[in-house]
């Protein structure tokens, strides 16, 4: 463990994990929730952190007075970088969201790369930095732990203002191939960049060799002075860097105690009352082009049409979270998935029985676990994904031990689960229709026997102990030259 509290915490990330809010004049500030503000909250407030990030809203809320109050409750700081509308456009919407991310994801064609785009990104990472640098000062005893892919370039715009703190940068998201990678046109710049912090993490080990094999091919200079088993060890021009791979996780105690309350056990009974003796096959998904979900409309289609006796005894359930409305491929998504949908149960559906329920909007904590619960089968079929947290919450969720989990061997969660799992290519409409049918005809044996093998993995492998191996790894302030 990081020597505990006298190293102070500082996080940066995109959003700061804060909602703010109005409720008849008065301005209110709750703070978010998700697995990583549950295993930093306990770290934050021993070290007497600060969480630097954008707030998610304009220069109308009294922002000082909401995050003194913020400090008061939580015993951490937090620290705002604000953004105009403009920026937010083209640094998170244009470059993160239309080239990083479909990129990083093996999706060139959406990739959309626009110079300007760029140019904001550049200057808003360096704002990002100028905020930590104030707050933060080279010198100071602090651990700085910058997350994700939209910013990749804060540890080097830090390294200028002459940071020599312990810089530690984890990537939530996928990180390509070479092949891929090197059609980005600022390749060689972001690779320098991430150079610049002391650790870099990944999701998993192909991530984390796709790293290492891109910054080897592209940045002069770089050279691999030792490999171990979770980690690179890179000569960097004389600076050591590390680079891993720590797979993100769940609290796994709390969604396994809380899909045994009375709250989530009722909602649960309603649930299959509803459902007359069928199996749920539940898909749970923010919109986005990487999830897979048309193509897992088609499987369950094809699963109907080649296992005629799966008709009127499966239900798909299939929650679409909202998410990047405004940007046009994503409209064009919920399109599809509108048609898709209702061509299926147009196609299939009998009286008292649908085989497609499509809801598009996010479900409460209560109701998110009651279906989980309640589900006998989870589909969920990425074409990538960093890791998938949803995966290992239907998991912890499945207190009866009786759900099949049918995942995508293109999630990050795929190299833990695997195991438990039935693997499938997501791309293979027929094969994941073969998936589904042998997990609605799998055995209680069977069912119990991978879930409680699933239900191990993710246990042992929490979302604290994610959070401990990279702090321990990064460790404390690096020397000086
Ligand atoms: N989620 C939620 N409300 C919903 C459905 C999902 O809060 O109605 C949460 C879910 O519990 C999970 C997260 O959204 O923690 C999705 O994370 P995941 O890693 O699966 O995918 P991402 O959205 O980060 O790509």
């Amino acid at each position: 463990m990081m020597e505990g509290s006298e190293k102070r915490l500082v996080v940066v990330s995109n959003r700061l994990p804060i909602v703010i809010g109005q409720e008849e004049e008065q301005w209110t500030i709750t703070p978010g929730s998700g697995g990583l503000v549950t295993a930093l909250t306990p770290l934050m407030k021993s070290s007497r952190g600060m969480w630097i990030g954008w707030p998610g809203c304009g220069e109308e809320a009294p922002l000082q007075e909401l995050f003194d109050d913020f400090g008061r409750e939580q015993g951490y700081r937090l620290g705002a970088v604000p953004l105009s509308e403009e920026e937010v456009e083209r640094y998170y919407q244009g470059f993160s969201n239309e080239a990083l991310w479909p990129l990083f994801h093996g999706l060139l064609g959406f990739c959309r790369f626009s110079l300007e785009n760029w140019q904001t990104y550049r200057e808003v990472n360096r704002r990002f930095a100028e905020v930590v640098a104030a707050e933060s000062p080279p010198g100071s005893d602090d651990v700085i732990w910058v997350h994700d892919y939209q910013l990749a370039l804060v540890g080097a715009g830090l390294r200028e203002l002459g940071a020599d703190q312990a810089l530690g940068f984890f990537l939530h998201i996928p990180f390509p191939s070479l092949d891929l990678y090197r059609r980005l046109p600022w390749k060689t710049e972001i690779l320098r960049a991430l150079l610049e912090y002391d650790l870099i993490g990944f999701q998993t080990l192909r991530y984390w060799r796709n790293f290492v094999q891109c910054v080897t091919a592209l940045v002069p200079g770089v050279e691999v002075l030792a490999r171990q088993r979770n980690q690179t060890l890179l000569n960097v021009g004389g600076r050591q860097v590390k680079v891993g791979h720590f797979p993100i996780s769940i609290d796994f105690n709390e969604f396994h105690q809380e899909a045994q309350s009375r709250n989530v056990a009722e909602a649960a009974w309603y649930l299959h009352e509803n459902l007359e003796g069928r199996q749920l096959v539940l898909g749970v998904d923010r919109l986005d082009y990487t999830k897979g979900i048309p193509e897992r409309f088609l499987a369950f289609e094809r699963a109907l049409e080649k296992y005629p006796d799966l008709r009127q005894k499966v239900s798909l359930v299939q929650v679409v979270v909202p998410s990047r409305t405004l940007v046009p491929d994503y409209q064009n998504l919920k399109e599809l998935l509108d048609q898709t949908a209702g061509r299926i149960n147009a196609r299939f559906a009998e009286s008292g029985w649908m085989p497609i329920h499509y809801l598009f909007r996010s479900l409460d904590r209560t109701q998110l676990l009651a279906h989980y619960r309640t589900s006998e089968i989870a589909l969920i079929t990425p074409l990538r994904d960093g890791m998938n947290l949803v995966a290992k919450e239907y998991c912890a969720a499945s207190v009866d031990h009786n759900g099949v989990l049918v995942l995508s061997e293109f999630a990050g969660a795929a190299d833990q689960l695997g195991r438990g799992a039935l693997l499938v290519n997501p791309y293979d409409i027929d094969g994941t229709a073969d998936a589904i049918y042998r997990a609605f005809s799998m055995e209680p044996e069977e069912r119990r026997r991978r879930m409680e093998q699933l239900q191990g993995q993710v246990r042992r492998n929490d979302v604290h102990r994610w959070m401990r191996r990279f702090l321990d790894t990064l460790g404390g302030r690096r020397p000086r030259d």
